[in-house]
């Protein structure tokens, strides 16, 4: 610690040494001016990027026009927009050659992708072949599409879902869209799901995600309009509905008349489901309606399931966490359950004669067990891991209480899940004949994982500090 802290460094200016700087933020990667000097290098970059703007020939993304954007950086990450022709990219890419120059640093294909939207083939292949990068398809895994699909069903749908009663019809419709997004990562319609959409919409208590249910959120708002107009609330609308419609009647009792909108029918017909609903009373009783409260009220309670603990206080990356969801539901693509689909005809296990199952895979078989000893010899737990039903019953029991311990547990079990997973499908698809038991490695790419995972919750740190050494 005293290195990290206590280092100073020194500069050239004109051939002369200039006073020592202390670095208060201490080494970074073992180079304390590499930030200073990456930051420098890439300012330089931007400007030069920048300057695209002044030239008539170069033409904005459509989207980034308004803002003169063409390029962003994420840490050492970067992104250039451009209209697709061929004029702008060039331009991109002289501005690149000037800056290897000046500094030296070129683009490195292999680690560079294209991403082009509306552009014919025949462009795409000169704008391949003018910046030497091959076309990359965006990287969405199943996590991110998650996500991606909670933002977007809420950002767009929200708004109408808020005042209308969406047609039941429009409803399945996203929710087909939703679907077959999350399972093959495209618009395309497909009835390829490997999990059922209600069960993804269900809580994470009863093995969902908890992604929105649209039909139950358009109901809820729905009910919000019913109780805006019990409680008189000072709108426009309320007021106009009132004068019109309620005349002097109480809203729950006024019959609905032919004359009202459809909008206002299917909002008086919630009337008939709310009646007996203990929560209904409540917020009429309090005086406040909250929304999100009332639509978790409105989710069928059924049994949870023993493993949704396993879902919370995890640090386990995404990724990582789908891939759990996937194998607790017993529905990841192991070879038994692909045979069964008739997609394959081989069952034996990569790694030795066995059939692949779930149950195998995590951790009879020999190989993966390896791993997952190692992971548990290296956290100081005796344990000897066993098949999937079984290492669920044990870890379960082991993460009973809260606390430290049981966060670092669960998170280890799901990035060795993850990371054992990616190890079979690397040698299953890329026949990299992985068969013989080369897992030296694996472990420490393993445990970094969880160190990293871990370490971004300080309260972790102290604990996971004593592993390292
Ligand atoms: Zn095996």
């Amino acid at each position: 610690m005293q290195v990290v802290t206590t280092i100073s460094y020194k500069s050239i200016v004109n051939g002369a040494y200039t006073k020592g700087m202390n670095a208060k933020r201490g080494m970074r990667q073992g180079d304390p001016i590499s930030l200073m000097l990456f930051v420098l290098v890439m300012e330089y970059l931007h400007r030069k990027l920048k300057d695209l703007s002044r030239i008539p020939n170069f033409n904005f993304h459509s989207k980034c026009e308004k803002l003169k954007l063409v390029d962003m950086s994420f840490d050492d990450d970067r992104l250039l927009f451009t209209r697709g022709d061929v004029i702008s990219v060039q331009l991109v890419m002289d501005r690149f050659k000037s800056f290897f120059e000046a500094t030296g640093l070129v683009v490195n294909p292999n680690k560079c992708k294209l991403y082009c939207g509306n552009i014919d083939d025949g462009t795409v292949q000169q704008i391949t072949n003018i910046t030497g990068l091959t076309s990359g398809v965006l990287p969405f895994s199943y996590a991110g599409r998650i996500r991606l699909i909670n933002s977007v069903i809420f950002s767009t749908t929200n708004f109408w879902l808020q005042c209308i009663p969406l047609p039941k019809d429009v409803i399945r419709r996203i929710e087909a869209l939703c679907r077959t997004f999350l399972w093959t990562g495209k618009g395309i319609m497909s009835r390829k799901a490997l999990i059922a959409w209600s069960k993804v919409c269900e809580p994470k208590s009863q093995g969902g995600l908890n992604v929105v249910d649209l039909a139950r959120w358009n109901k809820v708002c729905l009910i919000k309009l019913l109780w805006n107009l019990c409680r008189k609330a000072d709108s426009l609308w309320v007021r106009w509905v009132h004068t019109n419609y309620m005349k002097d009647e109480r809203v729950m009792v006024v019959p609905i008349k032919n004359s009202c909108s459809w909008i206002l029918k299917e909002i008086l017909k919630t009337i008939q489901e709310v009646e007996g609903l203990n929560q209904w009373q409540q917020v009429v009783k309090n005086d406040v309606f909250k929304t999100k409260k009332f639509y978790y009220s409105l989710v069928e309670a059924k049994s949870k399931v023993p493993w949704r603990k396993l879902m919370y206080e995890n640090e386990a990356s995404p990724r990582a966490l789908f891939t759990l969801w996937m194998s607790c539901n017993k529905r990841i693509g192991t070879k038994d359950r692909l045979s069964k689909f008739g997609m394959i005809s081989e069952e034996n296990c990569e790694f030795c004669p066995a059939k692949e199952s779930l149950q195998h895979l995590f951790f009879e078989c020999t190989t993966m067990k390896t791993i997952w000893t190692a992971v548990l010899e290296w956290m100081n737990i005796l344990h000897s891991p066993q098949g999937w039903d079984k290492e669920m019953t044990w870890l379960l029991t082991s993460c009973n209480k809260k606390g430290w311990r049981s966060t670092v547990l669960k998170t280890a079990f799901t990035e060795t899940v993850y990371m054992c997973w990616l190890y079979r499908n690397t040698s299953v698809y890329k026949n990299t004949g992985a068969r013989s038991n080369d897992i030296s490695g694996i472990e420490n790419d393993v445990i970094d994982r969880i160190v990293h995972r871990c370490w971004r919750n300080p309260k972790l740190r102290e604990h996971v500090a004593p592993l390292l050494i």
